[in-house]
């Protein structure tokens, strides 16, 4: 680590003191923009925020208020590490949706949001230099997590179906030839963040019998399973083999990241690690969150607010993808069945990460594919959100983007 790092702020009088697993922290590409693309000026195509203004606030805040009233020496106590009861029992209905019919209640811990739940299971599992198989492009959020435990991330190739088996194995195969341990598979099945694909039955069946070959944990990450363009749902890899997968899922991405209220599935032997780790962690997930969601869920019709997001995303994709096809038919992309975002493939030469100040200029911002990598490789990628702005927006986002890439087109 040099003083002249830019990551590094300068003249820090700790320099030198840190452990070595903070060396590498740093903002990820997507906080770094965060500012810059909330600007009312800038089109963000960038973030994952859900769009909120469907959600009944006003009826809302008077249940809160009177759970408050009813309840609020509860709400505002240290609450259990594993997460409130109640709670926990009506996330097996949730869960149901995905096919996940045998586990109980006792088998699910609440977390801060999933990035907490991903924190919790990279540190029970990884030793520096234990080995992750993630897919490529990966989610950020993981990369970062799984940096700061010194894991070391081998990528496995995906295409429009998702994590290809075969490239699963030989990951495994190479990283014990290097003899190394390979803890878990890190996967985001359904509706990928940043890819868009999601896995195909045939290929989970083969994925968890080659994890189980090997004695490989599965984790996957689920944000967005539920958030399908033709009411479809996929049965959770959890629900085809219990023993051997960790489920996280969040509410952030169907009901409020603001919040900070995701849930984890996972066998016996490591739920119990899992709620000493939360303990240790944060003591408790909050108590007025938890009950905050459960009052959501108990008052209002969950699924009909889920399937009016449904169609919303749906709209809003289609509508990016046919904007896409009007203003830059030379690039290429998938189409995604649901969830929040387009990989698109922008023209060989052109490089996203170098043209993002230039599209910040003419005021649309984007993810470049590079954020998603480790490896400096995803330049030729853009992730394009079409989850928070208008389909009005969409479209003038993608004109204004258009623009920028015909100019390097011409240059
Ligand atoms: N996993 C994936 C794949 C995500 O896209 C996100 C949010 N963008 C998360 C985990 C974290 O979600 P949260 O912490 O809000 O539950």
């Amino acid at each position: 680590m040099t003083n002249n790092t830019p990551h590094i702020i300068k003249n820090d009088p700790w320099y030198g003191s840190y452990a070595s697993r903070a060396e590498d922290m740093r903002a990820s590409e997507i906080r770094a923009l965060f500012a810059v693309a909330s600007r009312p000026e800038v089109v963000s195509l960038a973030g994952g925020m859900p769009y909120l203004d469907f959600l009944p606030f006003d009826e809302l805040s008077e249940l809160v208020a009177k759970m408050l009233r009813e309840e609020g020496s509860h709400a505002w106590q240290y609450g259990s590490a594993q997460g409130n009861a109640h709670l926990r029992e009506r996330i097996l209905d949730i869960v149901r949706l995905e096919h996940i019919t045998d586990a109980q209640a006792d088998d699910v811990v609440i977390t801060n949001g999933s990035q907490n739940g991903l924190d919790l299971i990279t540190r029970l599992m990884c030793d520096p230099g234990d080995v992750i198989i993630a897919e490529d492009p990966n989610y950020v959020g993981a990369l970062g997590v799984f940096k700061s435990f010194q894991a070391e991330v081998i990528n496995a190739h995906m295409d429009a179906d998702g994590l290809i088996p075969e490239s699963f194995e030989e990951s495994i195969k190479y990283a014990i030839a290097q003899g190394k341990r390979v803890k878990f598979l890190y996967t985001v099945p359904t509706f990928h963040n940043p890819a868009g694909v999601t896995m195909s039955i045939e290929r989970r069946t083969r994925i968890l019998e080659i994890a189980r070959k090997y004695h490989v944990l599965v984790v996957e990450d689920n944000p967005y399973g539920l958030l399908s363009f033709d009411n479809k749902t996929y049965p959770a890899l959890r629900s085809m083999d219990p023993d051997n997968v960790v489920y996280l899922s969040s509410f952030s991405k169907i009901i409020a990241p603001g919040m900070r209220v995701a849930w984890m599935i996972a066998p016996p032997g490591i739920r119990q690690k899992l709620v000493l780790a939360n303990e240790s962690s944060i003591l408790s997930p909050s108590n007025m969150s938890q009950m905050t969601i459960s009052t959501y869920l108990d008052n209002f019709d969950w699924k009909k607010q889920i399937e009016e997001y449904r169609g919303m995303y749906k709209s809003r994709c289609e509508t990016m993808d046919q904007a896409l096809r009007t203003y830059m038919p030379y690039c290429s992309w998938n189409k995604p069945q649901g969830g929040f975002y387009i990989w698109l493939k922008i023209p060989e030469g052109l490089d996203a990460k170098a043209m993002l100040p230039r599209a910040i200029t003419a005021r649309v911002a984007y993810v470049s594919g590079t954020a998603f990598y480790d490896t400096g490789e995803g330049a030729d990628h853009m992730r394009l959100s079409f989850c928070y702005p208008t389909e009005e927006r969409i479209v003038e986002g993608i004109r204004r983007l258009s623009t920028v890439v015909d100019e390097e087109l011409a240059t």
